[in-house]
């Protein structure tokens, strides 16, 4: 379906979690928000309003690439 999901940076566990928040706002521009989550030490992706599930996918893979652990 989508990208592949990098361990998570913090905990380097697998348990990666997608999530979709629905629109916080109403009308054709709304947008739903993708994140992504750590499901073992909880620690969230990079956030931001509206962005895609594949562009919270894309962020967490930037971040945990950019990461020493
Ligand atoms: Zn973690």
């Amino acid at each position: 379906m989508s990208a592949p999901l990098a361990p998570c940076p913090f905990c380097g566990s697998n348990r990666i979690e997608r999530r979709l928040f629905p629109p916080t706002t109403e009308g054709p521009a709304a947008r739903q928000t993708g994140m992504v989550s750590c499901g073992s030490c909880r620690v969230v992706g990079p956030t931001q309003t509206g962005q895609s599930l594949d562009e919270a996918i894309e962020r967490w893979n930037m971040r945990a690439s950019d990461s020493p652990f």
